[in-house]
């Protein structure tokens, strides 16, 4: 466990292996009850001070992407060691992480004035909750550590942040780093095994849970947070869905899928998961995806070649491959891909598959790997009603040359964001929020102000 300012000694370790090899790569402090205890206590101890002095906060979160930034390098390699993704998309996530502490510290929010008559003022402030639970998945570790702990600490709340037992490393360090940054027990990282988010989240002294992960984890932690009331945010699971219109540019289709679907070996909840194209366009645009599958280097993410790294852990190599291999059996083709790399690391081949229709598992779930199925379509309204038809709705987006058109059809998209040749542009101020299983809350720029503090009314009058 790291508390910012005191970082206490804990007897139990637990492995972290490297994907790319399979080896132990470090030990995580195996966080017990007790301690959980104590970094809620400390957080609940270091609330008061921390609410009360909105500068200073500001000063705080300033300073930490200052220290992030000169620390980049090193957290970049201990991610990409834990996570697997190539060098490169680990320096564009701790850079991300760095400039959400810079915007949320440019940020101010004052009372707001609903009534200034002559008799009567009404104002509504906004109060923070106090301990937040922060709970973070595998992907992205440090990015989603960043814009959990943010807002929290922003709106003086305090914060008790834990990775994924898979990833604890870099969050670990940016606790250590960060140590000297926030007052102690501000923010308080600990790492553990897989009971400690189950014990964090039932635990009396948080306020609330703000969590990232699976739909399936995410509705036992509505479940946990729900006999004491604890807010909630959750940002869970996704299958988006692109739709190719018959005006496409293919090559431009493709160049500009194939990033959003195979970035972070696809381990991205707003991933491109599944994409509708027009019988047409359905075989060039097939072979151009497949073509830029077969030129990924797929590699251990330390070497600067590497175009794709593994999947992170085993769990999740045996449900892609199971996917795949159930996508297979099914009548899929194999475009590009169809199997796993040898190991020793959980490496597995970026896969383009075709020849498969809505109601086989690798398009109706979430398959959350380095795998893209291509659907063939006859008729517009159709697609969007196949893209329509899943529990998830996280966002999707429209590819075509008639701009109108193409909005048109993403408008009619049931998600929280939806692009128009484009997916994954996203911005600090926008809101970012899933429909359906995909979340419950708001989150980006003012909504996370909002959805970490609650509304405090006051009425004066004037004599
Ligand atoms: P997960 O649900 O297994 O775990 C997420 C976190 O919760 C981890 O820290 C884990 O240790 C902890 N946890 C596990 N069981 C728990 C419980 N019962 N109570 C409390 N905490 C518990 O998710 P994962 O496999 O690590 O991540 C992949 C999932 O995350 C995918 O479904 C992906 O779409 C989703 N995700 C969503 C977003 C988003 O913003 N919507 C972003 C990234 C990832």
């Amino acid at each position: 466990m790291t508390m910012a300012g005191s970082p206490v000694r804990t007897e139990a370790l637990f492995d972290v292996l490297d994907p790319a090899t399979g080896e132990v790569c470090g030990r995580a402090p195996d966080c017990t009850g007790e301690q959980l205890d104590a970094a809620v206590a400390a957080a609940a101890g270091a609330w008061p001070a921390w609410r009360s002095d909105a500068a200073y906060r500001r000063r705080c979160l300033a300073e930490a992407a200052v220290v992030l930034r000169g620390a980049a390098g090193g957290l970049a390699a201990l991610l990409t060691m834990e996570q697997g993704k190539p060098l490169r998309e680990s320096a564009t996530e701790v850079a991300r992480a760095a400039a959400r502490f810079e915007y949320f510290a440019g940020l101010e929010y004052g009372p707001q004035v609903v009534e200034d008559g002559d008799e009567w003022r009404v104002e509504v402030h906004r109060r923070p909750f106090g301990p937040v639970a922060a709970l973070v998945p595998w992907n992205l570790p440090l990015q989603l550590a960043a814009a959990k702990a943010v807002p929290a600490l922003a709106t003086g709340n305090t914060v008790v942040l834990k990775p994924s037992p898979h990833t604890p490393l870099a969050t670990l360090e940016l606790g250590r780093l960060l140590a000297g940054v926030f007052p102690p027990g501000v923010l308080n990282v600990v790492s553990g095994r897989a009971d400690l988010g189950r014990l964090l989240v039932r635990h009396p002294g948080i306020r609330k849970v703000n969590f990232t992960g699976s739909t399936a984890t995410g509705q036992s932690v509505a479940a946990a947070a729900a006999p004491d009331l604890k807010r909630l945010t959750l940002e869970l699971g996704g299958n988006d869905a692109a739709i190719v219109l018959d005006d496409a540019d293919v090559e431009r289709v493709a160049e500009g899928v194939f990033g959003p679907a195979f970035a972070n070996c696809g381990q991205l909840c707003l991933a491109i998961k599944r994409v509708y194209v027009p019988d047409a366009l359905h075989d060039d645009l097939v072979a151009a995806l497949a073509a830029r599958a077969g030129q990924l280097t797929v590699g251990n993410g330390a070497d600067p070649a590497t175009g794709m790294g593994p999947v992170n852990n085993r769990a999740q190599f045996d449900r892609v491959t199971g996917l795949v291999a159930d996508a297979l059996a099914h009548g899929a083709r194999a475009a590009a891909g169809g199997h796993a790399l040898d190991g020793p690391g959980t490496f597995h081949a970026p896969t383009v598959l075709d020849g498969l229709t809505d109601g086989v598992r690798v398009v109706d779930e979430e398959q959350f790997g380095p795998v893209l199925p291509v659907i063939r379509y006859r008729d517009t309204e159709d697609a969007l009603a196949r893209a329509n038809n899943s529990p998830y709705g996280l966002a999707g987006s429209v590819w075509g040359t008639d701009l109108d058109r193409a909005a048109s059809i993403a408008e009619r998209m049931e998600c929280g964001t939806a692009w128009v040749n484009a997916h994954i542009r996203m911005t600090f101020t926008e809101p970012f929020a899933g429909s359906k299983w995909s979340g419950l809350g708001v989150s980006g720029g003012e909504w996370s102000l909002h959805s970490h503090t609650e509304p405090f009314v006051v009425h004066r009058p004037k004599k």
